[in-house]
């Protein structure tokens, strides 16, 4: 028989292949990377911060001074001397022994919901809440639901109302993505009571936490009661992204199982990456590392609401000032839908993310994200001047 005459496969797909959707995010930086498009679309850090001189010489020292042991299989929790600094960087008493080195935060929300969730958990989130957790979420066919949220995070009283046999809150109290907003203190404090009282596991991810512009924000949830939450932690926006290096750091009724499905998924996050990324670390490299960042994302932040000040006059464009982080969240006049502007903004030149792919339930579809770290301030000019541009002209219509 040759080839094109073999009786044709039967692959079946299982249900839950069938709950994974391509992400709305890469399908808009593919728009994004044709050239003389600025923009504001993608999660990017900015590459101007990533250290590649002080990883030059991590990867030649790790090689020559352990380099069989850092090209071997490794233990699934992760490299201990990672592990101990992870512990000791974290402003609350954390054991290394609980601390779950991932392939990328990214992988903590994967295993999080492989470890927690049945086909028809329900399980919280705010509104909206990052799109990632909610791709890496939905394969376990859970039901997610949206609790209300303001300018400060989430309404307590609507989580006391949605609390009832949800497996976890998913929470993002630092700069938030997509919305780059932060829970104050009160709000934080009630949060944790609330929680506590519910009876309510929490899965707290901190990815930006550190990208602080003015003052540090206040202590995780997670430092108030270590035992009812998960904290997911990342390298990624303060050292690179490309390493895929992120942390759990989890209770011990729950370390055993994460652990045994992180085995499951990839038995270890690279140990090459790992070692490096601990020798660039070592000697409190990110204690003189992350405020240059902070300073550079503050630059941005503050040229992209100069630049919607000046240019947004007249429109009615809502928009927030983040604290930190690398998100602007902005709202549309009444009437207009930001996924129908996105192909106007691009003709103008200039791309943004739509917030409705954020919300696991009711969506807000005048809502958009707006990414200022990754644009020089040239850009950003031109760019919010683009986007003011193509919101005039679709006033207009
Ligand atoms: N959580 C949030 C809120 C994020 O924004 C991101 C990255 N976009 C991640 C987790 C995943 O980060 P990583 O896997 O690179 O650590």
């Amino acid at each position: 028989m040759k080839l094109n005459e073999l009786p044709q496969t039967n692959w079946r797909l299982a249900s839950r292949a069938q709950r994974m959707n391509p992400s709305f995010i890469r399908e808009i930086l593919k728009v994004t990377e044709r050239p003389g498009i600025i923009s504001f679309a993608g999660g990017l850090p900015s590459p101007k911060t990533f250290p590649v001189a002080a990883f030059q010489e991590a990867c030649a020292k790790v090689l020559r001074d352990d380099g069989q042991a850092a090209l071997q299989y490794a233990a699934s929790e992760g490299y201990g001397p990672l592990r101990e600094m992870v512990a000791a960087m974290l402003p609350w008493q954390v054991d290394p022994a609980q601390v779950l080195i991932t392939t990328g935060s990214q992988q903590g929300l994967d295993l999080v919901a492989k470890v927690l969730v049945d086909a028809g958990s329900r399980i919280l989130v705010e509104t909206p809440t990052y799109l990632g957790a909610l791709q890496a979420f939905a394969p376990m066919e859970p039901e997610v639901i949206g609790v209300a949220s303001d300018a400060g995070g989430l309404d307590l009283d609507d989580l006391s109302r949605q609390a009832t046999d949800a497996r976890f809150l998913y929470v993002l109290p630092n700069f938030q993505n997509p919305t780059g907003r932060t829970m104050s203190e009160d709000r934080r404090a009630a949060l944790s009571q609330r929680a506590a009282a519910l009876g309510l596991p929490i899965v707290e991810d901190n990815p930006y936490g550190e990208l602080w512009f003015d003052a540090a924000p206040p202590p995780p949830l997670t430092s108030r009661n270590p035992e009812g939450c998960v904290y997911l932690g990342s390298f990624s926006k303060v050292l690179a992204p490309s390493l895929r290096l992120g942390f759990m750091v989890a209770p011990a009724a729950l370390y055993p199982k994460l652990l045994q499905a992180k085995q499951a998924a990839d038995l270890h996050t690279p140990g090459f990456n790992q070692r490096v990324a601990a020798e660039v670390m070592k000697e409190s490299f990110l204690a003189r590392h992350v405020p240059a960042i902070r300073s550079l994302y503050k630059s941005q932040r503050d040229a992209m609401l100069a630049a919607l000040a000046r240019e947004m006059q007249g429109l009615s464009l809502e928009w927030n000032a983040p604290d930190g982080g690398m998100f602007l969240w902005a709202r549309l006049p009444q009437g207009m839908d930001a996924i129908e502007l996105l192909p106007k903004a691009v003709a103008q030149g200039v791309a943004f993310v739509p917030g409705a792919p954020f919300y696991a339930q009711q969506a807000d579809s005048r809502s958009l994200r707006l990414s200022f770290v990754t644009a020089t301030v040239e850009q950003i000019d031109a760019g919010i001047a683009a986007l003011a541009a193509s919101i005039r002209a679709y006033a207009r219509e």
